[in-house]
């Protein structure tokens, strides 16, 4: 209250920040036994995964922000590291498409040798304990090209796709076209521009051909917030180290969600106090994710609809009928997770308070924010509290196009109900079932280019359709 706020954020931006060792959710988190929060056992990551990411630590502790690697008093346009290439992850919309967005970045980094680095706002504080061991994540205030970063939610002028287009207006006026040149012929700076709006230059990207050009650039700044993993596995150029990496190509997101995301101390001190009072002692716990984009022009009993039949067509809250008591004593906690305290209300009165002494069961709801928020710290730790204690559920049902189901799923390592939640402007066909179990834990790329789709249909190799995206392409 004494401050204003411009002087709150410039002090929490400049808060030192490291690994912090006492991360008290890490081990938790990154284990693959089952325990008391997730009763799923992981799969195991391979023996590849593992050295690959203990060498990413090491780089990331030579080169990263701690390192003399970042020399300030350089001049961005000269800026070259010598053997330290850098990508930067910017983010924009919501927590779910950042966590996919972000996670896509590092597999990016993984593959080219790069450092990941992120320039997360105030809104994004103290929700994950920094992942690399002995340095930080967060992009330095002395990186370089700081100011260039102002204008990341747009298209750059030094974007590839307008580097792309520039070059290719030059050459239909006769010009020379230099995409393989020599280093010196590229820029210390690039944007990849990826976002759903992304155009048919931007989308070269993911041209096999043009990772030679980018491979060359020092810093990348990319802008994007989707899971774009299916396209580097559809690449040749990354193809085969994939397959080391994820023998098991369905568990990706996974292994990628577990190793970089713990939640904070904060966090976890809320996630494990509602968690302790409320869904640690129930024997089966079910989570409902309820997202409707456009609810006004949803109307709520369409989506009741939708999820009272998913969930009596396929028994996932009583076993036989909504009339049969469960056996004596068995006791159930339903979370519901939305945006609208409405859904929470009338699931608790058709399995909760009119029943509770037949059924066991109870509902509970951790917040109701009314909307999207954005720039909001506190609304995101809501978000993020949410996802996590979704996370938690044996059973989870969640809805058609959401990335914060995608990641609730993914963490939780439990295979979704997928809701097909009713969408005015993608109206579904009356034929189409109110939910379909989710094939595997992998997240929908809901933004392909064309290019990386299989061809022809059907013989995808390591990509397939989504459950819940017709257009969308995910790893099989
Ligand atoms: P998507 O839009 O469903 O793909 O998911 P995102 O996470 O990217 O964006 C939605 C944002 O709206 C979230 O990050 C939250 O800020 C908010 N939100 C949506 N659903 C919920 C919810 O169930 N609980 C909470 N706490 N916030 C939500």
């Amino acid at each position: 209250p004494f401050f204003s706020l411009p002087l709150r954020l410039a002090l929490s931006s400049r808060r030192p920040r490291i690994y912090d060792p006492t991360c008290d959710s890490r081990a938790v988190h990154r284990s693959y036994s089952a325990n008391n929060y997730h009763r799923t056992p992981s799969p195991q990551p391979s023996p590849y995964l593992l050295a690959k990411l203990r060498d990413y630590e090491s780089l990331h502790r030579r080169c990263g922000p701690l390192s003399e690697s970042i020399d300030p008093t350089l001049n961005p346009r000269e800026f070259r590291t010598d053997d330290c290439k850098f990508v930067v992850y910017s983010p924009s919309q919501g927590l779910g498409n950042r966590i996919l967005g972000l996670s896509s970045t590092f597999l990016y980094a993984l593959l080219t040798n790069r450092v990941l680095l992120v320039d997360f706002g105030p809104d994004m504080e103290d929700l994950f304990c920094e992942p690399f061991p002995n340095s930080t994540w967060y992009l330095p205030e002395t990186f370089p090209f700081l100011f260039q970063l102002q204008t990341h939610r747009f298209r750059a002028s030094y974007s590839y796709g307008n580097l792309l287009k520039k070059k290719e207006e030059e050459q239909n006026k006769g010009g020379k076209i230099d995409q393989d040149g020599d280093s010196s012929s590229s820029p210390a700076l690039l944007q990849i521009f990826l976002q759903d709006k992304y155009n048919e230059y931007d989308k070269l990207f993911f041209k096999d051909e043009n990772q030679g050009f980018v491979e060359r650039v020092p810093w990348l700044v990319l802008i994007h917030d989707g899971y774009f993993i299916p396209c580097l596995f559809q690449m040749q150029s990354f193809r085969s180290e994939l397959e080391k990496l994820f023998p098991d190509q369905e568990t990706v997101f996974h292994h990628l969600v577990k190793y970089l995301f713990s939640p904070s101390n904060q966090a976890w001190g809320h996630i494990t106090g509602f968690y302790e009072a409320y869904l640690a002692k129930a024997e089966q716990r079910i989570g409902f994710q309820i997202r409707v984009f456009e609810p006004k022009q949803t109307p709520f009993t369409a989506v009741m609809k939708q999820i009272t039949s998913c969930t009596q067509k396929h028994r996932l809250i009583l076993p036989q009928s909504d009339e049969v008591t469960l056996r004596n004593g068995t006791s159930k906690s339903i979370l519901v997770a939305s945006l609208s305290r409405k859904y929470y209300e009338e699931i608790d009165w058709m399995y909760g308070r009119r029943r509770r002494q037949a059924t066991g069961i109870a509902v509970y709801q951790a917040s109701h924010e009314g909307k999207q928020h954005s720039g909001d710290n506190s609304h995101n730790m809501k978000a993020w509290m949410d996802i996590y204690l979704l996370s938690t559920s044996d059973v989870l049902v969640t809805s058609s196009m959401s990335t914060f189901g995608y990641v609730a799923a993914g963490i939780a390592g439990v295979k979704p109900w997928i809701v097909m939640i009713p969408d005015p402007y993608h109206p579904r066909g009356a034929d189409e079932s109110a939910c379909e179990r989710a094939i595997n834990l992998e997240p929908c790329f809901h933004f392909p280019p064309w290019f990386a789709y299989p061809d022809p249909p059907g013989t995808g190799g390591p990509v397939g359709r989504c459950e819940d995206v017709s257009w969308g392409l995910k790893l099989v």
